[in-house]
This record gives C-alpha cells, structure tokens and sequence, in this order.
C-alpha cells in the first residue's frame, strides 16, 4: 500500500481513518495536565489501537524518582500489559511533547509503527529536531510521525509551568 501516508517516514502524512489525531491530543493534554497538577513537567501520553485507547500517562519523574518515568516510557509499558506483547504493532503513540532519546529508542524497540506529537522540542527532540531516530533507516525500524498536532496548546502548557515556576522560584 504505497499510498498509506503513515507508510514512508518522517514526512507529515495526510490524515487517516479513526477519530481524528486532534481528539488522542486532547487525551494525551488531559494527561499532561494531571503531571502539572502534581508538579511535574507536563507532558502527557496515550497510545491507541484500532481506535481505542489503550494506555494512558504522564510524566511522573519527580514522584517516582526515576530518571526514566517519562509519559512515554510508562505509557508503553502499561499497552504492552494491555496487548500482552512487547511488540506495540498496530498501535499510535501521541505525545504533547517531541520524544527525547530515550523515548525515541523505546518506540522503536516496541516497534511502534505511528506517532503523533504535539510541540517540538528544539532542546531534546530525538524524532526530528536534533535527531531524527524514528526515521534513521540503519536501524531496523522506522516510524511514521505526524508532529505539530495541537502544538501550542502542547506548548503553551509548558512555557506556563516554567514560567510559573521561575515566579514562585524568585518570591
Ligand atoms: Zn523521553
């Protein structure tokens, strides 16, 4: 099916059949938010097969105290127990944030073959902004993004917590 749009990469593909990617973005927001509301960085995550979500999960580095408790990182381990697979086939990932690294290379280990982010990040995004891991065709896998969904609500969520907290910092 060469005329699947999630089918070749990193371009930005035409829309798909599902709900629309907006409406996962919201879900993934709604997440992000349940992170500020217990002061962590506010990135959220959910990740959906045939339509239907399946994990949900927000940043929880701080209240873990666990270096790798990203939204992502527990959101592929809670749809590997809801698929009862490592493998993630069939599945999308939509995060508020560009991947890091580490994220970056647990999608692909999971084999996750969509992703949906929301704001880039020029500091740690490891899908397109300084690197590009989901589209790197030395490995073994590759992975179909869309970015910029609901960007700056993805963003602005940020920049208001950090802002917030530089304030409550200075008092
Ligand atoms: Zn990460």
């Amino acid at each position: 099916m060469t005329d699947d749009p999630f089918e070749s990469g990193s371009e930005i593909p035409e829309f798909l059949p599902w709900m629309p990617d907006e409406h996962f973005m919201k879900l993934a927001l709604d997440q992000a938010i349940c992170a500020w509301d217990i002061d962590e960085v506010p990135v959220g995550c959910v990740i959906a097969k045939n339509g239907r979500v399946i994990a949900a999960a927000f940043n929880q580095r701080e209240m873990l105290r666990d270096p790798t408790a990203h939204a992502e990182m527990l959101a592929i381990t809670q749809a590997a127990e809801s698929v009862g697979d490592w493998r993630l086939e069939g599945c999308r990932m939509y995060v508020t944030l560009e991947p890091c690294p580490m994220c970056a290379g647990a999608i692909l280990l999971a084999r996750i073959p969509e992703l949906v982010y929301g704001a880039t990040d020029p500091k740690a995004g490891a899908i397109q902004s300084l690197y590009q891991l989901t589209s790197d065709s030395r490995l073994n896998h590759q992975v179909a993004v869309r970015g910029g969904v609901l960007a700056t609500a993805c963003g602005d969520i940020l920049t208001t917590f950090f802002q917030e907290k530089r304030r409550a910092g200075k008092k």
